[in-house]
């Protein structure tokens, strides 16, 4: 079971340093011990890192998804956390509703006047084909049940709705990660990897959600968050490390450019897929 590839279901996962294993199938790279750690921060670091180091990011999302469906609608957003950004959702005009199973932060959400829900996604029992939009920020990463939880996003939307992911890229991190294990950022005091209980890069994306069923699927390097929100820099401080994650974002862009869009190095990927207007009569 623990060898079991959470994505795509294949047992040919191989061991891969200690504690992560890589699908040969889908190349995801995982966890065989998951972590489950609930998302606290220390004090003063949660408002910049859900609301004002994302207020670009949750913009550009509303945009790319008012763009794709020509107008507004009803929207879920997974992981909603306290709902800043379904407060940024509904400021726009969207009927926003969230999925969030931390209790504190879902209270959190709840006192600002939003639906939330508070079972993972694919034992929730929300009515099918009710929305035009699903967004999930950086929470496939954690999720026990990835696709069987993306089978379940396309059941809840309606034919010609979309899906807005954003999700960090492990073809960044895991280079990062082996680095930094080897002690090189040691003396800047900076800890720039980020590795999950699922690590996903662009290919393990598209696939899961090419066998959920998605059509249209679109990749991108994201821009990064403003800033330093998670304190990852260390030394550097704020500015330096913001400008740093600028600086690579740009790099990134360039290598997609020069590799015909093929290579995906930035830190975080979006990726935006489609229900086929012929898939009605699924749910
Ligand atoms: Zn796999």
């Amino acid at each position: 079971m623990e060898n079991t590839c959470p994505v795509c279901g294949e047992l040919k996962a191989r061991d891969h340093a200690s504690v992560l294993k890589r699908c040969g199938a889908c190349g995801l790279y995982f966890r065989t011990e998951r972590v489950f750690i609930s998302p606290v921060y220390a004090p003063g670091l949660e408002d910049g890192i859900y609301g004002s180091a994302k207020k670009e990011l949750f913009a550009e999302a509303l945009n790319s998804m008012e763009s794709m469906l020509n107008g507004k609608g009803r929207l879920l957003d997974i992981g909603c956390a306290g709902g800043e950004f379904l407060k940024a959702a509904a400021g726009r005009g969207w009927r926003a509703e969230g999925v969030e199973l931390d209790t504190a932060l879902a209270v959190k959400a709840l006192a600002r006047g939003f639906e939330v829900h508070t079972r993972p996604v694919e034992e929730a029992g929300l009515a099918g084909g009710a929305y035009d939009a699903v967004t999930v920020f950086e929470v496939f990463s954690q999720m026990e049940k990835p696709a069987a939880a993306a089978a379940e996003l396309l059941r809840l939307l309606v034919p010609g709705g979309v899906i807005h992911i954003r999700e960090f890229n492990a073809a960044f991190h895991l280079p990062l990660y082996r680095l930094e294990k080897a002690g090189l950022f040691r003396p800047l005091g900076i800890s720039p990897s980020i590795i999950h209980n699922l690590n996903f890069r662009a290919r393990t994306l598209r696939f899961m959600l090419e066998k959920a069923g998605f059509g249209d699927i679109r990749v991108r390097n994201s821009p990064p968050t403003a800033g330093d929100p998670y304190r990852t820099g260390g030394a550097l401080g704020g500015f330096l490390t913001g400008a740093l994650k600028v600086l690579y974002y740009w790099l990134a862009q360039a290598l997609w450019f020069i590799t015909l869009g093929r290579v995906f190095a930035g830190s975080t990927l979006i990726v935006t897929a489609g229900k086929r207007p012929s898939d009605g009569h699924s749910s």
